[in-house]
C-alpha cells in the first residue's frame, strides 16, 4: 500500500473523459475476424488504473468494441510526490508538514534541477527538516531493475520496477546533437496491437504523473553526473514511445509534459517542442490535446492507410477509422502549427506494398506532416518481420513522389530489446 492514502491527481477526471466526453460506447460490439497471417492475441482487458476510488466506487473502465474492458485487479496508487503537483499544490503540502511554503521551491529545484531526492543533498534546508520533507514529497517510485547499454554507452535502456510491482521501461539515446528519452506511460498497454510486445500482455495500470517524470530525471542525473559518453549533457527530447498509450493516461501524461516543460523549479526545462507524444488514435484526446494549445508534436501510430488491414494491426480503429484519426490530426496541426508525424512499421508483405505506399501519399499530401517509416522489431514468435530492402526503398520513393517528406527510423537499441515491451516481456 501506498505511503500515504492521498487521493491521486487525475484518475478521476480521466475516468469523466472516458466515461463521458470520448463517446465510447458502453457495450463492446463482436470482434471483427482477424486478418489472415495476423498473430494477435485475443481481446485483452482494457482498463484504467483500478485502484477502488476513496468513496468505494468500482474502477474504471473503457470500452471499445471488439476488445473486452473490465477491472483484472486491484492495484496500488503510488505515494504522493511532488512532482504529481503543480507548485500551488506543493507549497500547500509543505504548508500541511508545518514548513514555511517557500520550502516547496528549494525542493523543487532539488528534484528538477540538480536531479536528487536524497536528504542529505539538500544542504540549504535546515538540517531537521530534510528528512521529513524528503520522505513526504520525494519518494523512490521506481527502481533499476536492470539496465543495459549498447552503441558505445550512449544507447541505454532501464527496465524500472515500481513500489507495487510493475514493470515499465525508458531508454535514453545520445546523438551528437540531443539527448532523447524515450518513456512509459502505462505499466503494459491496453490497445492490443498484434505486433507490439507491450500490446500482447495487456494493461496492469497508469503511471502516475511523478513516475513518468521521474524516467526522466534519472536519465538527466546520469547524463549531468557525465556516465553517459560524450561528457555531461541534458535531457533535450522526450518521446512518450515506451510502454503504454498515452492518450488513455490523459491527465497523468498531460501532468508530466508540464513537469518536463515547465521552467525550474516547476519543472524540468526542457522545451515543448522537443516533446513527441505519441497515440494510437484516440480521436477525443487528440481533439482535447489540441485545446491545451501546447506545442508538442503529436505523431500518430497509422501503420496501413485503409480501414481494413488497420482494424487489424491498431484494434482501436474499429472506434476510429483512418479518416477520422488523420482529421484529428490535421485539427491538430491547425491549432499548433506542429507538423504531424505519422509512424508506420513496416512489415513484409502485411502493409509494405506499393500501392499501399501511394493510398498512403495520397492521404497525406499537402497536410503538415511527415512519416516515419519503423522497420518492423519482429516479437519474440512473431511471425511478421520487416520488408525486404527494395520494398522499403519502393515505400519510400512513392511517398516521396506525392511529396510527403519520409525518413526511415534508425534501430537504435535493438541488441538490448530496443523495441516497444521487448525487454519487460523479456524479464517477466
Ligand atoms: N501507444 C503509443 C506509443 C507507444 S509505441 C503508440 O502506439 O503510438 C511507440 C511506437 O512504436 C508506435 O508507433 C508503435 O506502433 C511502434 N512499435 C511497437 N512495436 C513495434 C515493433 N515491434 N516494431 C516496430 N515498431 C513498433
Amino acid at each position: 500500500m501506498p505511503a500515504n492514502g492521498a487521493a491521486y491527481p487525475g484518475l478521476t477526471a480521466q475516468k469523466i473523459f472516458y466515461n463521458e466526453r470520448s463517446g465510447v460506447p458502453a457495450q463492446p460490439s463482436p470482434a471483427p475476424d482477424r486478418a489472415p497471417g495476423a498473430q494477435g492475441p485475443g481481446p485483452v482487458p482494457l482498463t484504467l488504473a483500478s485502484a477502488p476510488e476513496a468513496d468505494g466506487a468500482p474502477a474504471g473502465e473503457i470500452l471499445i468494441p471488439g476488445i473486452k474492458g473490465r477491472a483484472r485487479r486491484p492495484v496500488a496508487k503510488p505515494p504522493r510526490h511532488l512532482a504529481d503537483l503543480p507548485m500551488a499544490g506543493r507549497r500547500a503540502a509543505v504548508a500541511e508538514l508545518g514548513q514555511p511554503a517557500f520550502r516547496a521551491s528549494q525542493l523543487s529545484r532539488h528534484f528538477f534541477g540538480r536531479y536528487t531526492d536524497q536528504a542529505d543533498e539538500m544542504s540549504d534546508l535546515p538540517r531537521a527538516a530534510r528528512d521529513p520533507l524528503a520522505q513526504a514529497l520525494l519518494p523512490r517510485l521506481l527502481t533499476a531493475e536492470r539496465e543495459l547499454a549498447c552503441d558505445g554507452g550512449t544507447t541505454r535502456k532501464t527496465l524500472w520496477r515500481t513500489l507495487d510491482g510493475a514493470l515499465v521501461e525508458s531508454v535514453l539515446m545520445r546523438y551528437p546533437d540531443r539527448v532523447t528519452m524515450c518513456v512509459s506511460s502505462q505499466a503494459g498497454c491496453g490497445m492490443a496491437c498484434p505486433f507490439c510486445a507491450t500490446g500482447q500482455a495487456g494493461l496492469t495500470r497508469n503511471l502516475s504523473t511523478a513516475e513518468i517524470v521521474a524516467q526522466v530525471v534519472a536519465g538527466a542525473r546520469l547524463l549531468a553526473d557525465g556516465e553517459v559518453p560524450g561528457g555531461p549533457g541534458r535531457v533535450s527530447n522526450i518521446v512518450f514511445m515506451g510502454m503504454g498509450e498515452p492518450l488513455a493516461n490523459y491527465a497523468n501524461v498531460l501532468g508530466a509534459v508540464r513537469r518536463l516543460t515547465d521552467p525550474v523549479p516547476d519543472g524540468m526545462g526542457i522545451s515543448q517542442r522537443s516533446v513527441t507524444v505519441s497515440t494510437v488514435g484516440l480521436v477525443p484526446a487528440i481533439a482535447r490535446l489540441a485545446a491545451e494549445h501546447l506545442s508538442v508534436t503529436l505523431a500518430v501510430s497509422l501503420h496501413a492507410p485503409d480501414d481494413e488491414l488497420r482494424d487489424t494491426l491498431v484494434p482501436v480503429n474499429r472506434r476510429w477509422k483512418v479518416s477520422e484519426v488523420l482529421d484529428a490530426a490535421w485539427s491538430y496541426a491547425g491549432t499548433t502549427g506542429r507538423r504531424i508525424s505519422i509512424e508506420y512499421a513496416l512489415i513484409k508483405d502485411v502493409n509494405d506494398q506499393a500501392w499501399r505506399a501511394d493510398l498512403l501519399g495520397s492521404l497525406l499530401a499537402g497536410n503538415l506532416v511527415h512519416v516515419n517509416l519503423i522497420p518492423l522489431n519482429p516479437t519474440p514468435g512473431s511471425q511478421w518481420t520487416a520488408s525486404r530492402p527494395a520494398d522499403q526503398r519502393e515505400f519510400v520513393r512513392r511517398l516521396e513522389a506525392h511529396g510527403v517528406p519520409v525518413t526511415v527510423r534508425d534501430t537504435r537499441g535493438r541488441e538490448i530489446d530496443g523495441a516497444c515491451g521487448q525487454l519487460a516481456a523479456s524479464a517477466r
